[in-house]
């Protein structure tokens, strides 16, 4: 018997078998030595062609009878958190203060779900469907390698898409828009260097604390006075250290910040302004700073041709009415940005917002994503690679 999704139960058992295997195995970023194991292993049972990327990745390449045609990719990321998990389910994290709280588990398994309905039918499908299984998304690290190492070429991919999990939405819908999806994410580290001495002799002094105090003030003023009021960005000092008495001028000072920006434009703006207020500051202040600037990932820009097949899919796939219009981009980051700079793309997100209970945010220790929300991503897995793929 097959549902909507094309799937027989006895493969619905199977895979939700598969992932519950995975939720319990949960690994953190650059160690998914287990987890890539079962994908791999799942992947090899169905007859793809496996290979391995970036370490702990694994990529699944079924070819389709016809070899012209369009390869599409499909994306899922394989890392859990450094959380401690509260679900109380049965197959909970067997994996002591690591959980997969922000759903990776669900995403691996709907891009199973799609190989195990695509492989059976490959000899009608024209072109390639590509399965990526890509390390370390939440330290944004595994993408660019696996990039580097080629899974997007050989065969060479015409359009990549990725499912994200989302409580904003009820399960068996999707979201998506065309433009900016996520933010890019850049960080820096600013280390202050001042003179101490005693709170009575300040102009023997140069305080760094005070200096790292001006600064975090000034820095309000990057985003609503440098930058376009329409581009969105954020600039957030999350530490701050200084200082070891009442009675000392502290000679040293150190904090930390998160840049979000949306545009590429915005992006080195923003750069620029912080490191002139670093430069303003040594000169008004006396103090020295090294400023240590880490760009990570770019932002995720969804290509109206991708987000257009990703509708009509779901809409096929789950009912109509199933498509919401995302909230807007996410100032969060997610670093399926570089394969979508790299093929025309999108980054859906997949509802998994349960019809009763408590409701938890991504990240969260009782957060779970519903096994409806694993068949709905399956069943338009499955429709995306139909439509561009499909002999018909
Ligand atoms: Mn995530």
């Amino acid at each position: 018997m097959h549902s909507r999704n094309g799937f027989s139960e006895r493969d619905q058992r199977e895979l939700l078998r598969i992932r519950r295997l995975l939720h319990r195995t949960a690994e953190p970023a650059f160690n998914e030595h287990r987890t890539g194991q079962i994908v791999e292993e799942t992947l090899r049972g169905l007859g793809l062609e496996v290979s391995r990327a970036a370490g702990t990745g694994v990529v699944g390449l079924l070819r389709g009878g016809t070899a012209e045609g369009p390869t599409v990719a499909i994306r899922a990321d394989m890392d859990a958190l450094p959380v401690a998990e509260q679900t109380g389910v049965e197959w909970a994290s067997e994996t002591p203060g690591v959980m997969h709280a922000c759903g990776h588990d669900a995403h691996m398994a709907m891009v199973l779900g799609a190989a195990m309905v695509l492989a059976p039918m490959a000899c009608q499908l024209r072109g390639n469907v590509k399965f990526i299984f890509q390390p370390a998304e939440e330290v944004a690290g595994g993408a660019e390698p696996m990039l580097n190492q080629g899974v997007m070429d050989d065969p060479s991919v015409d359009m990549v898409f990725a499912m994200h999990v989302s409580p904003d939405y009820p399960v068996g819908s999707i979201a998506v828009a065309p433009g900016y999806a996520t933010a890019a994410q850049d960080r820096f580290i600013l280390e202050i260097r001042g003179r101490g001495g005693h709170a009575a002799f300040p102009h023997l002094c140069v305080d760094a604390l005070a200096a790292a105090c001006e600064f975090v003030t000034g820095l309000q003023h990057v985003v609503s006075r440098g930058l376009d009021p329409q581009e969105p960005a954020i600039v957030h000092v999350g530490t701050l250290h200084a200082g070891e008495a009442f009675n000392i001028v502290a000679g040293s000072a150190r904090l930390s910040a998160s840049v979000r920006t949306l545009s590429d434009a915005a992006r080195t703006r923003v750069e620029q302004l912080i490191r002139g207020r670093v430069e303003a500051l040594c000169a008004v202040t006396g103090i020295t700073a090294d400023l240590e600037y880490l760009h990570s990932c770019p932002s995720v820009i969804n290509t109206p041709e991708a987000v257009e097949v990703a509708c009509s899919a779901a809409e096929r796939a789950l009912g109509k009415g199933s498509v919401k219009r995302p909230v807007g981009p996410s100032m969060v980051g997610e670093d399926f940005a570089y394969f979508a700079r790299h093929a025309p793309g999108a980054l859906i997100w997949i509802g998994a917002r349960p019809e009763q209970g408590e409701v938890y945010p991504l990240h969260h220790p009782r957060f779970l994503v519903p096994d409806a929300t694993i068949l709905a991503g399956v069943a338009v897995w499955r429709q995306i690679a139909l439509s561009l793929c499909g002999s018909s």
